[in-house]
């Protein structure tokens, strides 16, 4: 699984933050950013991925299909 942020449509909510703070973090500009490619377990992902309102966490698989949003 991976995962990037559409920094585009991210609004800075922080739910993401809030879901899985070993991955994401908010940079100086209030966006999310990846801070960490450790203890990405699918489970954590998943979790702030759909807790994002504006469906900015995108999840892949390894190959590079997209997963979610669909
Ligand atoms: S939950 Fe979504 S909108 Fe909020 S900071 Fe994370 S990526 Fe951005």
């Amino acid at each position: 699984m991976r995962v990037h942020i559409d920094r585009e449509l991210c609004i800075g909510a922080g739910e993401c933050v809030l879901e899985a703070p070993a991955i994401f973090a908010l940079d100086d500009e209030g966006k999310s950013t990846i801070i960490a490619t450790q203890d990405t377990r699918e489970e954590l992902l998943w979790a702030a991925a759909e807790a994002c309102p504006a469906l900015a966490v995108i999840l892949e698989t390894a190959e590079g299909d997209q997963v979610y949003p669909q």
